[in-house]
């Protein structure tokens, strides 16, 4: 589907957490400034969490409480699938919350089998994005 403003991003990322169980990991790809951040928020907005939700790029991981907690993954700055072991993230992926994964291609090794893919890329114009969504290895049917 396509989006003409942030707004409209941040709602299907609300739409989308409405049908999320503790456990789902979905992995958000798209280029720098696609507005994964922004659909993020609108996750976190989706699972009852009303404080600010950054980009956790300079931490990797930011986990808040909710409904269902949230764990938001920036990973832009992991080297490898190694790094993300050594770091002890994996203890953070799947269980009890819902696990978002910005830039998840870092370490594609590390990512569970059953997953939702979302991908958000530029549109035409400046403001328009195109969102898709993909489960793989079994995840559950989920519309936009
Ligand atoms: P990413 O996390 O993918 O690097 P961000 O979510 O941090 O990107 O930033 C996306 C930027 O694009 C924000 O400044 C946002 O306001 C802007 N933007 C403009 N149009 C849209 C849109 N349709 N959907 C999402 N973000 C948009
Ligand atoms: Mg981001």
């Amino acid at each position: 589907m396509r989006t003409m403003n942030a707004g409209q991003t941040e709602r299907v990322g609300a739409h989308i957490a409405a049908q999320l169980r503790a456990g789902d990991v979905l992995l958000l790809s798209g280029d720098l400034g696609a507005g994964k951040t922004v659909f993020a928020r609108g996750v976190a907005r989706g699972l009852g969490i009303s404080g600010p939700v950054a980009s956790p790029t300079f931490v990797l991981l930011r986990c808040y409480p909710g409904r269902v907690p949230l764990h938001h993954f920036d990973l832009y700055r992991l080297s490898d699938t190694d790094a993300f072991y050594d770091a002890g993230l994996a203890d953070y992926l799947g269980g009890e919350a819902v696990s978002l994964v910005e830039w998840p291609e870092r370490c594609p090794g590390a990512m569970p089998g059953c997953r939702l893919e979302i991908r958000i890329d530029y549109g035409a114009g400046e403001d328009e994005r195109v969102i898709a969504i993909r489960g793989v290895g079994g995840f559950r049917e989920v519309t936009l």
